[in-house]
């Protein structure tokens, strides 16, 4: 069977069992490469483990190599994971949700927009009377609801 994930950090090609036909557990990992770094063997399977449908859309987008997408990629989780939990504005008790407030960047209104009210973050505009935000973003300011 064709590798079915990569290991963002060595660049390791892995299979995970869909099923257990091949004598393997479903959902268990069998090595695809030749070998595999201290980062994907014999440990848990985490952020650095990407489907290959992922990373090879993603490389085919931006003309680059399957390992290097997968790095890129794997940068960007765990980006993504260190602002989880520093938490973002959809966790945060000054954020009010309202598609409204997605006009500006998406020219229409968008579900995942907001507006923070809180009146150390300063709208920028004119015309908006509050910082229009995005409720996966994140600030110095951010205050977890109670
Ligand atoms: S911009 Fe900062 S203060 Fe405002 S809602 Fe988002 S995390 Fe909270
Ligand atoms: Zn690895």
């Amino acid at each position: 069977m064709d590798a079915t994930h990569i290991c963002g950090i060595c660049g390791a090609l892995w299979i995970q069992w869909p099923d257990d036909s091949a004598g393997c557990p479903a959902g268990s990992w069998s090595l695809r490469s030749q070998k595999a770094g201290e980062c994907c063997d014999n440990v848990a399977m985490g952020l650095q483990i990407i489907p290959l449908s992922e990373v090879d859309e993603f490389a085919a987008e931006v003309e680059i190599e399957r390992a290097e997408a997968a790095a890129v990629l794997y940068a960007d989780r765990i980006a993504q994971a260190e602002r989880d939990a520093r938490g973002n504005c959809g966790l945060c008790r000054h954020y009010r949700p309202d598609p409204e407030a997605g006009r500006r960047y998406f020219g229409e209104p968008n579900k995942d927009s907001g507006w923070c009210l809180n009146p150390a973050v300063p709208s920028g505009r004119a015309d908006y009377p509050h910082a229009d935000m995005l409720s996966g973003d994140w600030c110095q300011q951010f205050e977890a609801r109670p």
